[in-house]
């Protein structure tokens, strides 16, 4: 309904009271008047019409602004039963009646517009007996004086006064006469009673730019609820602001600026911040009611402030016990409107995607909200410690990991240290290649610690830094984060990758920092069903497209029956890479060295020989590079070993479980528990698309014609038929709801039309596809 006031250059001109109480439109509207009124600058305007009954001859006269209009030339039939028309609004004078204060209000403040001024309400006087309003002075924005000037002669200027100076414009006051005053009647209809037309100031002369004052600027209500569904979906201001111009067909015609929108903004935010948390824990116990493995849990501050939170869903506390041989945990990078660090904990499923384990919110970052976090983590995941934990470089949560996950092996996150010795070093590596060689070689390329520990000396010894306090540091905390140290530790696709940046960036996309809690947690399951999505598409992958083989190996037949598609893919590379090699032995099957013919293309390897240990009886290999320690998976070399010595299966105890595909099938990890209906569009989400479309598309048709009388004039023809013919549809429906019981007596058909809507097709379950 409103889409028609939001483009009108004018809005709500004619609506004044009617006979029958409501709001109903001038009825009557003299072709002598839009003749009159186009390029009203100067012109004069003589209306007759009905104001609450009484017959007044009104005599408008526009205030010096140039402004665009209408000509209202419709015939009576398109005006009749509350049509809006266009046109130069008359000025307000002495005995016209308005049914309700609002009307009047909206009257005055659509003069003003034209006139090239901004009103407010001034006082309202409200009667003692019934405490209703009686009265209502509608002034210029300008009336009265600025509250700083008062300040100043009501007394001296304090400390205080000075700091609560303004810091932005503001309009200047200038006690302007300009008003309008309406008074209740016994009849309940309210008068204008009094009327003050001039202004000692200067008024804005352009109507376009009328819409940057205070009383002009509004955001109708559906395109309030519109912006704050974008601001759901982590828009910004500045984009929501454009998308709305975009559907105004440029910024020119949109009724309010970025600053409105930002402001807009600001509301909804703090008015998230008042429920916020009262919210989320009601949304949380909604959330176990449907899921009752759902766990969260919270602890209150001495205010009864909610200080810090956890949550994990059952779906990941299912993920864990298959998943949980590696996480990764980081605090550090986001935090949101009450500055409590968001503290997710993630994994990797068995199809190398990451998954979250478990959300926390922390109040600071001490290593007592640590143990709380932790504490409550390990006890909805039955107890059990991660096998092996990375997280940013952190001292109260190293501690707190040291107390709570007493059997973990933690890792500090390579790339964290990396970057923070990027900050300290990297002036200092400027132009000393060779040594930020060396440096890379010793970090990435060293695969035990006697090997880091002996190149490191070396780098120190040729470039003369020994001593160097910098390097000292990396040094000192080298068992912390340096790859050679974790080479016997599940650490999968961490040598090569920064995982939980990767996540981080996701996180950012969805949420935004200085928003709540809630938003938070929804978004947060938004991101949850992204990632269930993701999921079923590898699942999909995996079980129905064939992948091309690039060897005619029969464990490349084997191991895609095995592994996910992406485990398979790595499986694969390494087959390939396996041909790199040639392979000497040291002591007969037991013991051989596989040597590069030239150098291995993966970079991690290199020219480097390394040498594989075989128990063939027992299924048993290992190898330098420890890449089936901390990926899970075969490297070349025992591949080119296994060649050697003729073995044509890859043995049962070189398979994690954790990357197989099979062990879906038993149903042991099931992730997805969400709805079984397909997916639909909700009601609310419809009125957007259609509204935004019909926006769109409306300005497009219009917007060309708008400087021009005559298009203009068909526009508002049609407009006004529109919405005589939308009034009509609105009051069949309103008799029609009136009828309903009636036709539910006899209804058998609506019922019948009830139940065939609600069966709607339903989606095949993940775990489906495995069996079939
Ligand atoms: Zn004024
Ligand atoms: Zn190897």
């Amino acid at each position: 309904m409103s889409f028609v006031t939001h483009w009108e250059v004018v809005p709500d001109l004619n609506t004044i009271p009617g006979h029958d109480g409501a709001e109903s439109v001038l009825a009557e509207v003299p072709n002598q008047v839009a003749a009159n009124s186009v390029h009203s600058g100067v012109g004069t305007a003589v209306v007759s019409g009905n104001y609450g009954g009484d017959s007044v001859l009104m005599q408008a006269e526009s205030g010096g602004v140039t402004v665009p209009t209408a000509e209202t030339n419709i015939s009576a039939d398109d005006v009749e039963d509350g049509i809006e028309v266009i046109s130069t609004p008359q000025e307000p004078c002495v005995g016209m009646v308005f049914a309700t204060a609002d009307a009047a209000k909206k009257y005055y403040n659509s003069y003003a517009r034209h006139a090239g001024f901004s009103i407010r309400i001034d006082s309202s006087r409200e009667s003692k007996k019934t405490e209703e309003k009686t009265k209502y002075i509608y002034v210029c924005q300008r009336a009265g004086v600025n509250k700083k000037e008062k300040v100043a002669t009501d007394g001296p200027i304090t400390e205080k006064n000075i700091v609560r100076e303004r810091r932005r414009d503001y309009v200047e006051r200038t006690r302007c006469p300009a008003r309008m005053i309406v008074r209740r009647t016994p009849h309940g209809q309210w008068e204008v009673v009094h009327f003050e037309k001039d202004h000692n100031h200067k008024r804005v002369k352009k109507f376009s730019l009328t819409k940057y004052l205070n009383s002009h600027r509004n955001i109708p209500p559906e395109e309030k609820e519109f912006i704050r569904f974008l601001h759901g979906c982590n828009i910004t201001s500045t984009r929501a602001f454009q998308i709305m111009a975009d559907l105004y067909g440029g910024i020119d015609n949109c009724p309010y600026t970025e600053g409105d929108v930002k402001n807009l903004r600001v509301e909804y935010r703090a008015e998230y911040k008042c429920k916020d948390m009262k919210k989320t824990l009601d949304y949380f116990s909604e959330l176990q009611k449907e899921d009752p493995d759902f766990y969260y849990s919270y602890t209150l501050d001495e205010e009864d402030r909610v200080e810090n939170l956890f949550w994990v869903d059952s779906a990941a506390r299912k993920s864990y016990e298959l998943y949980g041989d590696c996480i990764s945990f980081d605090a550090t990078y986001l935090t949101n409107a009450y500055n409590m660090p968001f503290a997710p904990f993630i994994g990797i499923d068995r199809n190398g995607i990451t998954i979250q384990l478990g959300c926390g919110f922390l109040r600071n970052e001490k290593t007592e909200s640590y143990v709380w976090l932790f504490s409550e983590f390990k006890n909805a995941m039955g107890g059990k410690d991660p096998l092996n934990i990375i997280t940013d470089q952190d001292f109260a949560m190293k501690a707190a990991i040291g107390v709570v996950f007493e059997t973990s092996t933690h890792r500090n996150c390579r790339w964290h240290i990396m970057e923070n010795a990027r900050k300290v070093l990297g002036q200092f590596l400027n132009g000393k290649e060779e040594l930020s060689d060396d440096f890379k070689d010793c970090v990435s390329f060293s695969f035990s610690p006697a090997e880091f520990e002996s190149k490191w000396q070396a780098m120190l010894d040729k470039h003369e830094i020994n001593g160097d306090q910098r390097f000292e540091h990396l040094y000192e905390m080298r068992k912390c984060w340096v790859p050679a140290y974790f080479m016997q530790r599940f650490f999968p696709f961490l040598q090569t990758t920064a995982r939980s940046e990767g996540f981080n960036a996701v996180l950012k996309r969805y949420v935004n920092p200085k928003n709540s809690i809630y938003n938070f947690v929804q978004q947060y399951k938004k991101i949850q069903q992204r990632i269930f999505s993701k999921q079923d598409l590898q699942e999909v992958v995996t079980v129905t497209k064939v992948p091309h083989y690039l060897t005619g190996h029969p464990m490349e037949r084997q191991m895609k029956e095995v592994y996910t598609r992406k485990l398979f893919n790595v499986f694969q590379q390494e087959l390939q890479l396996s041909s790199s090699y040639y392979v000497v032995r040291v002591e007969g099957d037991s013991l051989l060295d596989v040597v590069p013919y030239r150098s291995c293309p993966e970079e991690l390897y290199g020219p480097r020989t390394f040498r594989v240990t075989a128990a063939k009886s027992d299924g048993v290999y290992s190898c330098t590079c420890c890449k089936f320690q901390w990926d899970g998976v075969l490297c070349c070399h025992i591949l080119k070993v296994f060649d050697t010595l003729a073995i044509r299966e890859v043995p049962e105890r070189c398979i994690l479980p954790r990357w197989s595909a099979e062990i879906l099938a038993d149903g042991g990890v099931e992730v997805l528990g969400e709805s079984l209906q397909a997916p639909e569009i909700s009601s609310s989400g419809k009125h957007i698309v259609r509204y935004s479309r019909i926006c769109t598309s409306f300005n497009k048709i219009i917007v060309p014609h708008m400087g021009d009388d005559e298009g203009y004039s068909i526009v508002s023809k049609h407009v006004a038929a529109m919405q005589a013919k939308l009034n009509e549809l609105k009051k069949r429906k309103a008799s029609n709801v009136a009828l309903e019981p009636q036709s539910g007596q006899v209804g058998q058909s609506s019922g019948g039309a009830v139940a065939s809507k609600s069966k709607k097709p339903r989606k095949k379950a993940t775990f489906d596809i495995y069996r079939s």
